[in-house]
């Protein structure tokens, strides 16, 4: 895989366009807010090496995906980024993620570590209906080991 940007050759850490279904669960522990990310599928593609090719890219990948309000707030309820209709987030939906990840591989098993991740658009059911989200679950099983680190991580970016 190369860079969508530069064409340098990816190594082990990348920056990943992802299509997930997912659905947030808003639980409150002894008065601490926590948001865990249920991830019911994922379509992860290794698409840049780094943040600045990313970010040379976003404005024709926001267009392309006819988004009239990227990155959604990280309320329960955020406006569809591409109609402006209520999304529940608390419902299962299709999102578009951009990660910074490393991948690392050892032969017995594939893990990741997520440097950096962006919510680039929350998409409510008129949109991108989230159904037949089992496809591509068997070939994002390293990706799904690399979202379970992601969420224990950090809730800032659901
Ligand atoms: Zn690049
Ligand atoms: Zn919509």
């Amino acid at each position: 895989m190369k860079c969508a940007v530069c064409s340098t050759l990816l190594g082990p850490r990348y920056v990943a366009f992802v299509r997930r279904v997912r659905r947030l669960i808003y639980q409150d522990q002894s008065g601490q807010p926590k948001v865990t990310e249920q991830i019911l599928s994922a379509d992860l593609q290794p698409a840049w090496c780094s943040i600045d090719c990313w970010e040379d890219m976003a404005d024709p990948v926001i267009s392309a995906l006819q988004l009239t309000s990227p990155f959604p707030g990280s309320g329960p309820v955020v406006p569809c980024s591409r109609c402006g209709a209520p999304v529940d987030k608390t419902k299962a939906h299709v999102a578009y993620v951009v990660l910074d990840l490393e991948v690392k591989e050892a032969p017995w098993l594939t893990s990741g570590h997520v440097h950096w991740q962006r919510v680039l658009a929350v998409l409510c059911v008129n949109c991108e209906a989230p159904d037949g989200h089992s496809a591509g679950v068997a070939r994002e099983t390293p990706a799904a080991q690399v979202e379970v680190s992601a969420t224990r991580q950090a809730h800032k970016a659901v």
